[in-house]
């Protein structure tokens, strides 16, 4: 399977970045929202409690991988994501099914390494994740709003919204980072866009990402965090 380089991040990102220019050139084809963090990777033990003041069952889970980034190979890496969403699935099901009259679900995925292969993915449209992908074809057939808020710039907005609805994803509204966001803080860019999905009426349910600071900051019942190897994953 595929290993991963550092090289293959720079070409993959090269990659992305000639396919935005592409994708700009045709716009015809190019159409253009109290936090508890699951982490898990084959080797995770979990530990489950329930929060008082909501009633939502929470999972804290310790992931114990061994892996380190340099040598993570794709299957690795997928049997990782699947650990996680193996538990996200579940829940999602349980609280689509629990939806309150009037409530707008909605969950909060990041792209790169999340619910695109991005690091393994040398190509462009890039696959999708494929465990991610499941859950999120689960949440959208059954109404679920789903929106992606990347630190990306907005020069790829068009070829990252591309990307996503070609491999699946049903885009109900994609953030990309504007010039002045760029010297915000990553985590408090990312909240700032959970909150502005909760001020359009929605409900965050789930906050799915690989890194620490897709999921900080709150303004989502869960989180599910996705392996990033010590932050050598974007
Ligand atoms: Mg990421």
């Amino acid at each position: 399977m595929t290993s991963r380089h550092p090289w293959l991040r720079r070409a993959s990102v090269t990659a992305v970045s000639a396919a935005a220019l592409v994708a700009m050139a045709a716009p015809a084809d190019a159409t253009t929202s109290t936090s508890t963090t699951t982490t898990s990777t084959s080797t995770a033990t979990a530990a489950r409690t329930t929060t008082p003041a909501t009633g939502i069952s929470t999972a804290a889970t310790t992931a114990a991988s061994t892996a380190t980034a340099a040598d993570v190979d794709y299957a690795t890496w997928q049997k990782d994501c699947q650990a996680v969403m193996d538990q996200a699935l579940p829940y999602l099901k349980q609280r689509i099914a629990a939806t309150r009259p009037g409530e707008k679900q909605a969950i909060v995925f990041d792209i790169d390494n999340t619910t695109l292969e991005t690091d393994f993915g040398f190509s462009y449209p890039q696959p999708a994740n494929r465990p991610v992908l499941e859950a999120a074809r689960y949440a959208q057939d059954r109404g679920v709003a789903v929106f992606f808020v990347t630190a990306r710039p907005g020069i790829i907005y068009s070829a990252t919204d591309h990307n996503l609805r070609h491999v699946g994803y049903k885009v109900s509204g994609l953030y990309v980072r504007g010039f002045l966001d760029l010297f915000k803080n990553v985590a408090d860019y990312k909240t700032a866009q959970r909150v502005d999905i909760e001020s359009k009426g929605y409900t965050i349910i789930a906050n799915i990402g690989n890194s620490a600071t897709d999921l900080s900051g709150g303004h989502a019942e869960r989180t599910f965090k996705l392996p990033d190897y010590d932050g050598q994953l974007s």
